[in-house]
């Protein structure tokens, strides 16, 4: 494959590689072709617009989890748009209803709330409730849906049978970055409880977190686990993941601003941790760069650090067969998704631009960001 010119790319930017996004939706659409289940990209995770027209040729739809992600998935992604938030505001339905095909309930409550609403639409809109399997291997309470007191999901102890009434589908969510050893598992705890109503639904959709294009993602026990659950309950299996459809297909471009000391050597970049890749502070999570290693691996190990006034804004020690300097670049991979969707203009920061890449054309340009974008979030 050939090498990506970083010197293309202004700095910081974040450029997603279409050779490697299409490797990651041939998978995907190849589980879809293998079993008939619907897959969804999740807009929370990667909702990068410029990519919708070659991710609709081999995706279902999108799901979104607020009002403006239904919107730009109805708007520029243009297929199935499914909707899931942990409550919808009695301002918001009406439009939400506009835009969704189908809506996942967090509550009996909610349910009963809206549902007179979809039903007198003059289009079907298929309803769902998410429910709590109880059971997850999450290690990190922030990721995980079914921790104790979780509002995530209908916990078995309140689910109601008899009020499943126009209800069509059964939602869970209780797993992040794992593969399907995980979901075999959850599914044996998931159909003890839920099983039996799962004959009169027309769909189950599992969620999220399948860490599908992975290197080592067992997709052979997949397609087994969607095909035995097909049959079993004559339902349409759904697959909403975000993650593995952008996972490392994407870079984050930065460059040295100066070099310090104090105590160790330290660089300060011009992009940020907690403004451009805030997993790298919340999961927390060591980011690769291209040519670095462990610290003291190398040469040369630098503690990286943003340009905001936040102490704590450091991305981590890195080493380096030769010394930084004023002016390198430094590529941070794996940068396409809980990225761009989670940056943010602390410190009047400005956001790193977005760039796609394809053998063709190069590295292209489509959005930059400056001033009016921070000042109009402001007032
Ligand atoms: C976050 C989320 C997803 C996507 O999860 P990934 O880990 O990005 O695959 C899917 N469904 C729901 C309900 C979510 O909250």
């Amino acid at each position: 494959m050939k090498q990506i010119d970083w010197k293309q790319a202004p700095s910081p930017s974040f450029v997603v590689d279409e050779r490697l996004l299409k490797r990651n939706l041939e998978l995907l659409k190849s589980v879809q072709d293998r079993t008939g289940c619907d897959i969804l990209l999740a807009l929370k995770g990667f909702s990068m617009w410029s990519t919708f027209p070659m991710a609709r040729d081999y995706l279902k739809g999108i799901t979104s989890s607020s009002l403006f992600e239904a919107r730009l998935g109805y708007e520029e992604f243009g297929k199935e748009v499914h909707a899931y938030a942990p409550a919808y505001a009695d301002h918001e339905i009406d439009e939400y209803l506009k835009y969704v095909d189908h809506i996942v309930f967090n509550s009996f409550d909610q349910l009963a709330r809206h549902k007179e609403k979809v039903q007198a639409l003059d289009k079907h809109v298929s309803i769902g409730l998410r429910v709590n399997p109880g059971y997850s291997e999450v290690e990190t309470p922030l990721y995980d849906p079914c921790y104790t007191n979780s509002r995530l999901g209908i916990p078995f102890e309140s689910f109601k049978p008899e009020e499943l009434d126009g209800v069509e589908g059964i939602h869970f969510h209780a797993m992040c970055e794992q593969n399907a050893d995980v979901l075999e598992r959850i599914l044996v705890h998931f159909e003890e409880k839920y099983g039996e109503y799962l004959h009169q639904m027309k769909w189950i959709n599992f969620g999220g977190g399948h860490h599908i294009t992975r290197e080592d993602y067992d997709v052979e026990l997949l397609i087994k686990l969607i095909n035995r659950i097909q049959e079993t309950y004559d339902v349409k299996v759904i697959l909403e993941p975000g993650e593995a459809i952008a996972l490392n297909t994407g870079y984050l471009v930065a460059t040295v601003l100066d070099t310090i000391k104090n105590g160790m050597d330290l660089a300060i970049l011009d992009t940020s941790a907690t403004c451009h890749m805030p997993d790298t502070l919340e999961m927390p999570y060591r980011p690769m760069i291209i040519g670095s290693g462990m610290p003291n691996e190398k040469k040369y190990t630098y503690r990286l650090g943003g340009m905001t006034c936040l102490a704590g804004d450091v991305i981590g020690d890195y080493s380096f067969d030769e010394p930084l300097k004023a002016g390198d670049r430094l590529v941070f991979t794996d940068m396409a998704h809980y990225t761009m969707v989670k940056t943010h203009m602390f410190n009047g920061v400005n956001l790193p631009s977005i760039c796609l890449y394809n053998e063709e054309e190069g590295v292209k340009v489509v959005r930059t960001f400056g001033y009016e974008d921070y000042r109009n979030r402001l007032s």
